[in-house]
């Protein structure tokens, strides 16, 4: 056993999957070798690598994003700040006051707490927490639209993408879509007609990842909540990214922020708390006291809530806008906030040590939905490969993983969504498999 433990080919896994777990698997194949008879150790120790490859590419691990999309769904979206790390740490190793009143002793609410953080911050009179986004709206349409009909334009009709898509999730809450103007002009007065005594809501959408333009109309959030006033109908906002800060001083275009929608005077905003908050996955349904109340009552609600872990980990990067450290410690800003003089330093660790690569500009993107035309400047490490796709499978199946991006030909990595702590672990990475 322990000459395949220190044969190279198997230790190079140690790092990712943990002394133990290859042990065992070691255990299972040397056991069935021995049965066959045929336990010669390079036979062993082939088909253990071929083992281990398996739990290595489809075990859930960190991989290292360097496609420059800050928030990419598809791995992940916001990776957490220390502190939000650590709170789920704490809470989710203890017992806790989760739905526990200490001033009491009776049951309390898992919802108080941070809803309290979230009023301070955004300025809404109340706030609830659910399992993501696009249970938010779903919350809502079931609570207040069920058998009635929601105002939507045309233009924001939106699929969001995983499936989302507005009159999808309209349906399935029992809500009737009402369609408003066409799909590059949607006027007030179209919003007027529409209106029915069924009209349970008129629903403002994010565009989150297209945008129409040209010959373009549509009402200002501050006049579709006037017509709601005077019909009666409270006006929702699906924000989907959530910004709580302006993104303006960081080169990009401004993002409507929560603080700004209910300003506005939208009765319910939601978003998602793991895009431009940079916190967990969670859905956040911010706004007035008197509507947050009767979702609360709602029975779904139930099977929408979070976990602990989460409402750690979200209280945490709630923290970090409170106290103003959101900039340093949450790692999406610090992203954005990384200046090309930054990248070019890091880039030179790369170039001096990868045969052939070079330092080109790059685009980085927001991704998750927001500004979908936001560039950011950024750098990259180009790796000339006369395949590069298979270059790029190379670094996915690599130790860590990279997930790069194929550009003319070439295997980029954009350095902006790379985090800094992370370049001496790529590097090796990508120089470890290096023919030749
Ligand atoms: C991303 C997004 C959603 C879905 O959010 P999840 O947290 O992924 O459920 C819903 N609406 C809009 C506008 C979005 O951008």
């Amino acid at each position: 056993m322990h000459r395949i433990l220190a044969d190279e080919r198997i230790a190079a896994y140690e790092a990712e999957l943990g002394r133990e777990r290859i042990k065992r698997a070691a255990e299972d194949i040397l056991g069935r070798a021995r049965f066959l008879g045929d336990d010669d150790l390079e036979t062993v120790v082939v088909s253990l690598v071929r083992r281990l490859d398996e739990l290595h590419l489809t075990e859930h691990r960190p991989v290292i994003n360097a496609t420059g999309i800050i928030l990419h769904t598809n791995l992940g979206r916001a990776p957490l700040g220390a502190d939000a790390l650590d709170a789920a740490v704490e809470l989710g190793g203890h017992y806790s006051n989760l739905e526990y009143d200490r001033d009491t002793g009776e049951r309390g609410s898992r919802h108080r707490s941070i809803a309290e953080i979230l009023r301070g911050l955004t300025g809404a009179e109340d706030a609830l927490i659910v399992n993501n986004c696009a249970a938010a709206v779903l919350l809502v349409l079931d609570t207040f639209a069920k058998g009635r009909e929601v105002i939507v334009a045309r233009s924001q009709l939106v699929e969001i993408g995983g499936g989302f898509r507005v009159p999808d999730v309209l349906e399935r809450s029992g809500a009737v879509l009402v369609e408003a103007g066409t799909t590059n002009r949607v006027y007030l007065e179209d919003y007027e007609r529409a209106l029915s005594p069924r009209t349970a809501l008129l629903l403002r959408t994010h565009a989150s990842n297209y945008r129409i333009e040209g010959f373009t109309h549509e009402p200002s959030a501050q006049e579709l909540v006037a017509l709601g006033r005077r019909a009666g109908v409270p006006v929702i906002e699906d924000l989907g990214s959530g910004a709580l800060v302006d993104l303006g001083e960081f080169g990009v275009a401004h993002e409507r922020t929560v603080q700004e929608a209910l300003i506005d005077g939208i009765s319910l905003v939601t978003f998602s708390g793991d895009k431009l908050l940079g916190g967990p996955q969670a859905g956040i349904i911010a706004g007035r006291a008197s509507l947050i109340a009767r979702l609360r009552n709602n029975a779904l609600l139930r099977a929408l809530r979070v976990g602990k872990l989460t409402l750690a980990a979200l209280a945490a990067t709630l923290h970090c806008y409170r106290d103003r450290s959101w900039r340093e410690r949450l790692p999406i800003f610090r992203m954005l906030a990384t200046t090309l003089d930054d990248l070019h330093s890091r880039a030179k660790l790369y170039v001096a040590v990868i045969p052939n690569a070079s330092v080109v500009e790059s685009a980085a993107y927001i991704g998750g939905g927001a500004l979908p035309e936001a560039r950011v400047e950024s750098l990259a490490i180009a790796l000339p490969s006369p395949k590069p796709t298979d270059l790029a499978a190379r670094l996915r199946r690599g130790k860590p993983a990279i997930v790069a991006r194929i550009e003319s030909g070439r295997v980029l990595l954009d350095l902006r969504t790379i985090l800094p702590e992370d370049d001496a672990r790529a590097i090796a990475a990508i120089t470890e498999g290096e023919p030749g």
